[in-house]
């Protein structure tokens, strides 16, 4: 059951992570957001307790461990235990690997692979001590399929997928009972595309975004789906996206 639960989400600011918070929130869980930018997080926690839901947030940036811990700990504070956490932030400033972005490739390396080993490693003591705890992550399908023109964040996503596979066989393996789910989004509209650089590869992804793109809202369903579900059940993987997109 969602209700009183409480699930932290990191990349809550916008997009899929908004949208996941307010739907959850709707459905009585306690979110406590996570993002850099401070200001959009008050704005949809005031929504959000304005709808007579509960909330909290901090700045945090995932790159950074302390920021992690940080988030556990309000968490704690705020409502007195942590259920589950969304690691959602994420970046995808796709571009050819001959441009040679590098910058941009550990940009993408920092958030959508070391936020996600932060935010376990800040959430994983909590989890085994209580023998609960249920991990949710975004991939992407990028993390199943390799695309032409994003070489580096397929990269990062094919991790995730890997990594909370081991992390479910491990905590079965241990008896903790820590449950994982992975989300594989296609064609979602938020604000990820304003994270190209690249103007022929932004224009490109903005055509195909405006020809199939469905709302965050269809991926905020199925984080709740899979928190819904009861302690004995895992549902590992859930590949999302609009029905008239063909790959
Ligand atoms: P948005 O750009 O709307 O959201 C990205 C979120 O990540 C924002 O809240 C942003 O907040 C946060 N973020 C970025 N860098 C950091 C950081 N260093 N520390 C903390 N938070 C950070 O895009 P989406 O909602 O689409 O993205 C959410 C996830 O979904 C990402 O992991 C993305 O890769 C994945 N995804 C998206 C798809 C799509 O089509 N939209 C398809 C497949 C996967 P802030 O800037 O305030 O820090």
């Amino acid at each position: 059951m969602i209700k009183d639960k409480v699930v932290i989400i990191t990349g809550a600011s916008s997009g899929i992570g908004e949208a996941t918070a307010k739907l959850i929130a709707a459905k009585g869980a306690k979110v406590v957001l996570g993002a850099r930018r401070e200001d959009k997080l008050k704005e949809i926690a005031d929504a959000i307790t304005a709808a007579g839901g509960q909330a909290a947030y901090r700045a945090v940036d995932v790159t950074k461990q302390d920021d992690n811990d940080a988030i556990v700990k309000l968490a704690k504070e705020k409502f007195g235990r942590v259920d589950a956490i969304f690691l959602n932030a994420g970046l995808m400033p796709a571009s050819s690997v001959s441009a040679l972005k590098t910058g941009e490739w550990d940009q993408m390396v920092d958030v959508n692979i070391k936020g996600v080993l932060n935010g376990v490693a800040a959430v994983m003591p909590t989890f085994t001590a209580q023998k609960s705890g249920h991990v949710i992550a975004t991939s992407s399908v990028a993390g199943l399929k390799a695309y032409p023109g994003n070489g580096v964040y397929c990269g990062t996503k094919w991790f995730v997928r890997s990594f909370m596979e081991v992390l479910r066989m491990e905590s079965a393996n241990e008896g903790t009972n820590i449950r994982t789910a992975t989300i594989y989004p296609a064609a979602i509209n938020t604000e990820l595309l304003d994270t190209i650089s690249d103007g022929a590869t932004s224009e490109a992804y903005r055509k195909l975004y405006q020809t199939y793109g469905i709302s965050p809202e269809r991926i905020a369903d199925v984080v709740a789906f899979a928190l819904d579900m009861p302690e004995d059940t895992t549902v590992n993987e859930f590949t999302v996206g609009p029905a008239n997109q063909p790959w």
